[in-house]
């Protein structure tokens, strides 16, 4: 088996994905480039390359099974293991959408991604991640997600987003209850700040460069590290 540790991102074609690949590349790490479009995969993949990533493309669209069921082959043929997974893809949905005018539709639509998504995506490469000798999960959250922030006086979080925000406090449940089940994985919440992405219309004040850092951080943690947390670039961010 390689020593090389194995790093899957999610979402990695663009944005804060891409930097978290790259960033994971130049540790030395192979990283799978998760890509629901495969030629925006592939042109991520030549990208990284040329800048000395030992990076290759996993086609996967995480709201589909068989998409899924592919990509875990796929690491398993190449690879045998999975050390490193960044649930990094999501979507924003219909922005701003208060819930007194969110459809059932749009939630679903939302949720199905950010959320289940990621449950689909970490079940399927459960088995890999059970080879590594030091695997590791970053669920990409947002300062959004916690309820504290949202509801503490004098944090400015911004207006009602709706049915976006939900989500990543959904994904944070989640996160906790992962990392109470899979004591030998360490399990974690990453805020990346707000980042200029094609995601916020480039509205955002951090690189993604920057916004890539803590995935980053946390998915390359020591044995002694953390698991079951929420942290940005400052430390630990309350729920
Ligand atoms: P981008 O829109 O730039 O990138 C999102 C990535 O997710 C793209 O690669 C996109 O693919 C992919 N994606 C969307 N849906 C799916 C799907 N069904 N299957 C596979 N991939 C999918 O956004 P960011 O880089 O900004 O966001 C990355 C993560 O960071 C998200 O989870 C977001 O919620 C989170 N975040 C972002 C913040 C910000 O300020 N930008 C702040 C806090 C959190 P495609 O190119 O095909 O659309």
């Amino acid at each position: 088996m390689s020593e090389q540790t194995i790093a899957l991102v999610t979402g990695a074609n663009k944005g804060i994905g891409y930097e978290i690949a790259a960033g994971l590349g130049a540790l030395g790490i192979s990283v799978g480039v998760g890509s629901r479009d495969r030629e925006r995969g592939e042109e991520a993949v030549a990208k990284l390359r040329a800048n000395g990533v030992d990076a290759f493309a996993v086609p996967l669209d995480v709201t589909d099974d068989e998409s899924v069921i592919s990509a875990v082959s796929l690491l398993d043929e190449r690879f045998g293991r999975l050390d490193v997974l960044v649930n990094n893809a999501g979507i924003a949905g219909p922005w701003p959408m208060a819930p007194s005018v969110a459809t059932a539709e749009s939630l679903r639509e939302v949720m199905e991604t950010n959320v289940i998504g990621v449950v689909r995506v970490t079940n399927a490469m459960l088995p890999l991640l059970g080879r590594s000798v030091r695997p590791r999960i970053v669920n990409q959250s947002s300062h959004l997600s916690s309820m504290t922030l949202q509801t503490t006086p004098g944090v400015e979080l911004g207006d009602v987003d709706g049915v976006y925000t939900p989500s990543k406090t959904f994904l944070n449940a989640i996160t906790v209850q992962y990392a109470k089940d899979l004591t030998g994985i360490k399990v974690n919440g990453a805020c990346p700040g707000y980042v200029a992405t094609e995601f916020n219309g480039f509205q955002g004040h951090e690189t993604p460069e920057n916004g890539a850092r803590i995935a980053i951080r946390l998915a390359t943690l020591p044995d002694d590290g953390p698991t079951g947390g929420l942290f940005d670039h400052a430390g630990t961010v309350p729920w």
